[in-house]
């Protein structure tokens, strides 16, 4: 049964880099019927925080990614974070020992540091540890182990090992000499593991099959592999995930904008369209598909459809890509998805001000009150948003109330200005149409006689709609109007047009 993991360390945000990971763990668990585990690896005592890892886990909740094993439902294979596994690093160091795979090095720092300095001084340079506890009595070793003399345990990598060689399954064959591998430290002084020994005792504990990770973890796989020999186990299945880079050929990061799962969050991308567009960083259905839902994704993705080239973040083609899944939503989702924006909305404030408790009680005791005019909202705009984050500038108008609160001084200039008189007759035309209580107050009918003023006026469509739009929207630029308009009170309606109009 395969099983992979998504191991990330808490010393910060969920990077795209790292949901890219995520995503392709998970799916390739669910195409092969096998189970996803999500381990913290938190042995970094001073950069991992409670904090991130509450932020990695909502990260990966709000991408939908749901793990069989790991914080919060448990498992079988746990504990799964790493601080909790010290008794396994432990049962692993033994196991070493018995195996004659280890050594004791009680070589001080002082000592090292000179080592390093004497041989960096040389023309050879550094070429790692030199071995000199390796070669201790086990007697001796063993007596000063007693007397608690400090000391940390190193691998033994074996004299003869010829060149480290893996297949990757992205990369191919991969093969590093074996002379070059130092006698690394597995556990250190405090006897607490080093990075690659916990993670391969980890792996090793939970029956992972498949370690798919990036490609920044390439140089650690021979040392891994030695443990895994050292320890005599078997040995996974790697997979290295190409870079992720900027629009500029340079490692994805924070210089590009936004590089956490959290800000993308936060600026209005759709979960559905966040995994579409990362899973198609460096994997492909056919080479040409492009929107590809999580069903299919869970289906049909395969190792053998990665690539190994360096894949670009163009943030342009997510922009499309959430519009594309923003269209397809349905006015519910929608409406759940959009609520920051809407109460931002409702509050009269803009996407990137920040919103206080008590206006979003009183926006959510709103869309309590009238759950239906909100769902009527999204035909407004489901093919005019790219992001959600787009909602307070595009629909903000409609939670006005009487009052012109915004008028854009462009359209003012451009739409009543310039037409001077014939504006303003036009606008009162309409407002009398508007204010017309025999008329049902539904967008086919209103449109129908405001479009027919043109003709009584001798006037161009566009000179009798754009004034009323500018009066109820603010903007020329706007949602449909009368779609717009009879979401709206005919008493507001009416108030915006006399405000505008004076
Ligand atoms: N904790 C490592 C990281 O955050 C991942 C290690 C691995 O996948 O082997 O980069």
């Amino acid at each position: 049964r395969v099983r992979v993991r998504f191991a990330p360390s808490p010393t910060g945000r969920l990077h795209v880099g790292g949901a890219r990971t995520a995503i392709y763990n998970w799916a390739f668990a669910r195409a092969m019927g096998g189970d996803f585990i999500l381990r913290i690896e938190d042995t970094d005592p001073e950069r991992s925080t409670e904090e991130n890892v509450q932020v990695i886990l909502n990260a990966m909740k709000w991408l939908g990614l749901d793990w069989d094993e790991g914080p919060e439902v448990g498992g079988e294979a746990g504990p799964y974070f790493q601080t909790q596994r010290t008794d396994t690093y432990a049962a692993a160091l033994e196991l070493m020992k018995e195996r004659g795979s280890a050594y004791p090095c009680f070589c001080t720092k002082e000592e090292l540091d000179a080592k390093r300095a004497a041989a960096e001084a040389n023309e050879g340079g550094y070429a790692g540890y030199d071995r000199t506890c390796r070669g201790l009595d086990a007697a001796e070793a063993a007596r000063r182990i007693e007397a608690g003399e400090p000391h940390v345990w190193r691998l033994r990598v074996p004299e003869d090992h010829g060149p480290i060689e893996f297949d990757d399954a992205v990369y191919g064959h991969v093969s590093f000499p074996a002379e070059v591998m130092d006698d690394m430290i597995v556990v250190r002084t405090d006897g607490s593991p080093t990075y690659n020994f916990a993670v391969v005792c980890d792996d090793a504990n939970m029956g992972i099959t498949h370690v798919i990770r990036g490609d920044d973890h390439l140089s650690n796989t021979p040392r891994q592999i030695l443990i895994y020999e050292a320890l005599g186990l078997p040995v996974p299945t790697f997979a290295h995930l190409s870079m992720i880079l900027g629009p500029d050929g340079k490692k994805l990061s924070k210089r590009h904008g936004a590089a956490s799962v959290e800000e993308f969050c936060e600026r209005g991308y759709v979960p559905d369209a966040m995994v579409n567009f990362l899973a198609l960083l460096g994997w492909s259905l056919d080479g040409e598909t492009t929107i590809i839902d999580r069903a299919t994704l869970c289906r049909e993705f395969s190792l053998d459809r990665v690539t190994k080239k360096d894949a670009v973040f163009d943030e342009t083609k997510l922009e499309w890509m959430n519009g594309q899944y923003i269209k397809e939503m349905g006015a519910s989702a929608w409406v759940r998805a959009s609520l920051p924006w809407l109460w931002r909305a409702h509050a009269g404030l803009a996407a990137d001000e920040e919103l206080s408790e008590d206006a979003i009680s009183r926006a959510a005791a709103d869309l309590d009150a009238r759950p239906e005019w909100y769902r009527k909202l999204y035909p407004l705009v489901a093919e005019r948003l790219a992001r959600l984050d787009e909602i307070p500038a595009k629909l903000g108008f409609l939670f006005w109330g009487p009052e012109v609160r915004e008028l854009d001084e462009k359209s003012v200039a451009k739409v009543l200005k310039k037409e001077g008189a014939r504006a303003d007759e036009a606008l009162a035309a309409c407002r009398a149409v508007l204010a017309d209580e025999g008329r049902p107050w539904e967008a086919a009918p209103l449109e129908e006689a405001c479009r027919a003023l043109a003709d009584k006026l001798d006037l161009k469509l566009k000179l009798v709609l754009q004034p009323l739009r500018v009066a109820v929207c603010g903007n020329m630029v706007s949602p449909p109007l009368f779609e717009s308009i009879e979401l709206l009170e005919r008493a507001d309606v009416l108030a915006r047009i006399d405000q505008v109009a004076k």
